[in-house]
């Protein structure tokens, strides 16, 4: 039986570098279902701030610039 691993990382994670929070965007907070995205607002960028995630993917469909990643858990691919 394999044994469950731990998570070692955000389900959801945002490239910086092409977030254009900073210019208005958030896309990626409004599509989300569950409100675990937010915009740090220092930063200008998006991130998750909540560890809970549907794995339903608007946010990295509709994300205009291709900033969100998500990662499915091999075990609902
Ligand atoms: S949709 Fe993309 S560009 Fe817009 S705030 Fe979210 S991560 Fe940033
Ligand atoms: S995959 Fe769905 S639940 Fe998860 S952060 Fe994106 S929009 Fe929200």
């Amino acid at each position: 039986m394999t044994i469950a691993m731990t998570r070692t990382q955000a389900p959801v994670t945002v490239d910086e570098d092409k977030c254009i929070a900073h210019k208005g965007c958030t896309v990626c907070v409004d599509v989300c279902p569950l409100d675990v995205l937010a915009i740090d607002l220092l930063k200008g960028k998006a991130y998750m701030k909540f560890d809970e995630c549907w794995y339903c993917m608007p946010c990295e469909k509709d994300c205009p610039t291709g900033a969100v990643h998500v990662s499915i858990p091999y075990l609902i691919k």
